[in-house]
């Protein structure tokens, strides 16, 4: 290829990568975004090659939190989730790093309750290896990406109070993610490590909740960006917990159930962005305070885990919140 065909070809391939997402161009609403990646490898110095875009409604007021800053909020879920998804970690040398930038033991106990044993998690870890790689360093090619986000609900899909976001994959206005007034009741990971570290909630990680898990699981239904094991379907979707399609593996408990149950099919927890979020956590946990938040677990011990009968104690602290009641 010539020199000139080859510029012409970045150029393209520039052109589309910003275009999936936004097809009417840049605005001075953009935010950029150093990708983990690039920042290590290249000090910082290429990027930033993120562009979060769009931003409609995001300026409206929250009836909880008048001067909160919805698009600071966003951003700062993003960068928490680079804290808590590292790239190459502890490497030497970080312009000579190790294939996966997200360092996985298959065998410890994040690994193993919320992606199954070792011999189950078989054909799916180069998969799941995949998506943690893309979550650690937000690349997926080598000029980077644009996302369109937004706050005013096109979908109509914000119902609940506790409902944070949501991806949509609607092909007239391409991917773009959705932040619910759930989102912005979340806590900052710093927050949340704090909260979740109290004696009386140590244990359980539901109560470290926080705006980087959603980051992380709404990526995950991002076309480009989340990987799909196994099935032949455009996007990550939300794995469902039986034949009820209402029933989808958000809760800790029901990500487990997915990892262990012989009902759901192997490749459940590989396809669901819950347990990428749970898991992640569960190992900045393990990293920051030197214990794994083993909790919730199953009343019995059968098989499979009967999942109607325990329900999620901490509710009250899924979603910690300023604002109780929607207004
Ligand atoms: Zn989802």
């Amino acid at each position: 290829m010539s020199f000139g065909l080859w510029c012409l070809s970045i150029l393209l391939f520039a052109r589309n990568a910003f275009a999936q997402s936004n097809p009417n161009g840049s605005s001075s609403d953009d935010v950029f975004i150093t990708p983990n990646g690039y920042n290590i490898r290249n000090n910082g110095t290429v990027g930033p090659l993120i562009r979060l875009t769009g931003w409609e409604g995001c300026d409206v007021k929250d009836p909880c939190n008048p001067d909160l800053d919805k698009k600071a909020a966003i951003k700062k879920g993003f960068e928490d989730m680079q804290t808590m998804i590292p790239a190459w970690e502890d490497v030497p040398d970080p312009s000579d790093p190790p294939e996966n930038s997200y360092d996985v033991n298959w065998e410890d106990a994040a690994a193993v309750e919320f992606f199954g044993s070792f011999q189950r998690t078989g054909e799916h870890r180069s998969n799941v290896q995949t998506n943690l790689n893309m979550l650690a360093q937000q690349e997926n090619n080598i000029i980077g990406w644009s996302l369109h986000v937004r706050c005013d609900d096109p979908s109509h899909e914000c119902g609940g109070i506790y409902d944070q976001a949501y991806t949509s994959h609607r092909a007239e206005t391409y991917d773009h993610i959705n932040f619910c007034d759930g989102y912005f009741r979340l806590r900052n990971l710093a927050e949340a490590l704090d909260f979740g570290s109290q004696p009386t909630y140590r244990d359980n990680i539901i109560a470290y909740q926080s705006k980087a898990m959603t980051w992380a699981h709404e990526l995950l239904h991002v076309s480009w960006l989340g990987k799909v094991s196994v099935l032949d379907q455009p996007y990550i979707k939300d794995e469902l917990y039986s034949s009820n399609p209402k029933f989808q593996a958000y809760k800790a408990i029901d990500t487990k159930w997915l990892a262990f149950s012989d009902i759901p099919p192997g490749y459940g927890p590989a396809n669901n962005p819950n347990t990428y979020a749970y898991f992640t956590m569960a190992k900045y946990v393990m990293k920051k305070k030197d214990y794994y938040p083993s909790s919730p677990i199953w009343s019995t011990n059968s098989d499979p885990p009967p999942r109607f009968v325990l329900a999620d104690n901490f509710t009250e602290i899924e979603s910690p919140t300023s604002c109780p009641t929607k207004i």
